[in-house]
């Protein structure tokens, strides 16, 4: 393992569970500290969304030419559309030793864990599923039958929520931004993740060890 590469962090939870606004609060309190993949997707866009900002968006034609030109890290299909992390955006910021942030769906997330196998896997959930429903309809991004298709996509999604390495259960908003921040920076400390500072210091003290005697 190398200790001087950002590490991928990979967000995924229920339609409407919150991940887009933990995201934008995380953004903006550590605004130096993390980098947000932009998906390509062939979804519309929504009336709040711009191009490059939330998504590159993306004829069915283009997204394919992305595939074939092996462009994309991971991608997938939900709901009927496509959705895919650009490549390169994702490795010249774990070269540089940055952290990046996936914020994909399951199928996306375990492509990811699959070909880096030490990206951090979080998975943002309500606490019941009657506040899923309320936080989707109360968006009002979406029409009612697109709502149910999500729902039913969810709970697809819930019998995968054993496989990612933490739970982030989003109640109230700022808990969830600090527990996901916390989780990031624990992740940081952890000692196989720290090997070369590891290895610096025992090689230091053993030369105390002799000039000390
Ligand atoms: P996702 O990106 O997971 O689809 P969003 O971030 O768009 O979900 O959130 C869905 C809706 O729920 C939005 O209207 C958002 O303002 C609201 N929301 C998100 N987190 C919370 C929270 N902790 N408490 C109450 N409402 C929330
Ligand atoms: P939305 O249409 O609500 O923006 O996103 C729908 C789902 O697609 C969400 O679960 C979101 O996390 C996921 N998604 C967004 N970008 C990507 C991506 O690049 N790859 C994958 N696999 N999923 C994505």
């Amino acid at each position: 393992m190398e200790n001087d590469k950002g590490l991928i962090i990979v967000l995924s939870g229920f339609s409407g569970a919150g991940k887009g606004t933990i995201m934008k609060h995380l953004l903006q309190s550590h605004p130096k500290e993390y980098n947000l993949s932009i998906s390509a997707t062939t979804r519309s866009m929504r009336p709040s969304e711009q191009e490059g900002r939330e998504y590159f968006f993306k004829t069915k034609e283009e997204f394919k030419a992305m595939i074939d030109n092996d462009e994309l890290l991971e991608y997938a299909e939900f709901a009927d559309r496509s959705y895919g992390t650009p490549r390169s955006y994702v490795e010249e910021l774990i070269n540089a030793g940055k952290d990046v942030i996936l914020e994909i769906e399951v199928q996306g997330a375990l492509q990811v864990k699959e070909k880096y196998p030490d990206a951090l896997l979080l998975f943002v959930t309500p606490p019941d599923a009657q506040t899923l429903k309320e936080r989707l309809v109360g968006r009002g991004t979406e029409p009612p039958e697109v709502i149910a298709q999500r729902l039913a996509i969810s709970s697809k999604e819930s019998h995968l929520m054993e496989k990612y390495d933490y739970l982030i259960i989003n109640d109230i908003l700022e808990d969830s931004v600090n527990k996901v921040h916390n989780i990031i920076q624990s992740e940081h400390a952890r000692t196989n993740r720290n090997l070369d500072s590891i290895a610096k210091m025992q090689e230091e003290l053993t030369i105390f060890a002799k000039t000390d005697k």
